[in-house]
């Protein structure tokens, strides 16, 4: 079983459907909500575990009410959470999210706790893998790529932002989408990491330099709802890497974990079982 150390940070994700997005200064009303837990350390820690891992959490948050719904998933389905500190200072974080009719949305997000996951928060011995993303400090996530350097350390580099060329240089696999890639080629063409970048229905590819040493092109689905759909992916490669899949199966098998997840609505809810991933593999 693979043992994987998720850095990063968690959410508790408002929700108001509205019948459109408000203006400066506008109220709109006639809206439903809904309140799900999110934020992407959580969801790639709640994916790499529903796929079959151990898995720990290491995050920041508040010791308000909304940390509790925001873990309930994630200690439901048995990821380890005794690193997943509570802050005293700091409120869970939350991103208020309007979508309207057309899926059109507007979000605003509090990091709260998470901005404040420090480097001394990092106990990231044992692991095979370590996964970050960029949701919390930069200082951090360079700390966990420099101690992990014995586990393979995986960068979803998204939302994406600059990033020092030390902390590529730490990486052994970097996960961008292609808006991210655009943002960040210039740096990611000298990378020593393998690149991968996810193409949406297209797939994904991985490259070295500007070698293509992997390529899988994404199933066919009815896709409504692509939310969480690159957090089961990064989580999928994970597993797979570190199950020792050569990179073309490791991409084809996150490639499933994408396109599954973008069937079913909802983030955390939408990741798929080891179970479902494969039973959907093995019928293509
Ligand atoms: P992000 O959601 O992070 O922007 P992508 O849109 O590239 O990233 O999606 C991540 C992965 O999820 C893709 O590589 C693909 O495997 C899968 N995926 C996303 N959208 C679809 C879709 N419409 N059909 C099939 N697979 C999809």
């Amino acid at each position: 079983m693979a043992r994987i150390g998720v850095v990063g940070s968690v959410n508790l994700d408002m929700i108001a459907t509205a019948p459109r997005l408000p203006k400066p200064g506008e109220t709109v009303t006639d809206a439903t909500f809904a309140i799900h837990p999110g934020g992407k350390g959580a969801n790639q820690a709640l994916a790499a575990r529903r796929l079959g891992a151990e898995v720990s959490l290491i995050a920041r948050v508040g010791t308000d009410s909304n940390s509790g719904p925001a873990l309930e998933l994630l200690r439901r389905d048995g990821v380890d959470l005794d690193r997943a500190y509570r802050d005293r200072e700091h409120p869970t974080g939350v991103a208020l999210i309007v979508v309207d009719e057309a899926g059109e949305n507007q979000i605003t997000v509090a990091p709260g706790a998470n901005r404040h996951l420090e480097p001394a928060d990092l106990d990231l011995s044992g692991f095979d893998a370590v996964v970050a993303q960029l949701e919390v400090p930069i200082d951090t996530v360079m700390t966990a790529a420099t101690t992990a350097a014995e586990s393979l350390f995986v960068l979803n580099a998204a939302p994406v932002r600059t990033l020092p060329a030390d902390l590529i240089g730490a990486c052994d696999v970097i996960i961008v989408n292609e808006g991210e890639h655009a943002a960040l080629a210039d740096v990611l063409t000298g990378a020593d990491a393998i690149v991968v970048t996810t193409l949406g229905p297209r797939g994904a590819r991985a490259q070295r330099g500007s070698e293509e040493i992997g390529h899988a092109s994404a199933p066919t689905v009815n896709a409504i709802d692509t939310v969480g759909a690159g957090d089961a992916f990064t989580a999928a490669l994970t597993v797979a890497l570190c199950e020792g899949r050569e990179i073309s199966d490791a991409l084809a098998w996150a490639c499933g974990a994408g396109a599954l997840t973008a069937t079913r609505r909802g983030a955390q809810p939408a990741l798929p079982t080891r179970t479902e991933l494969d039973d959907f593999m093995a019928n293509l």
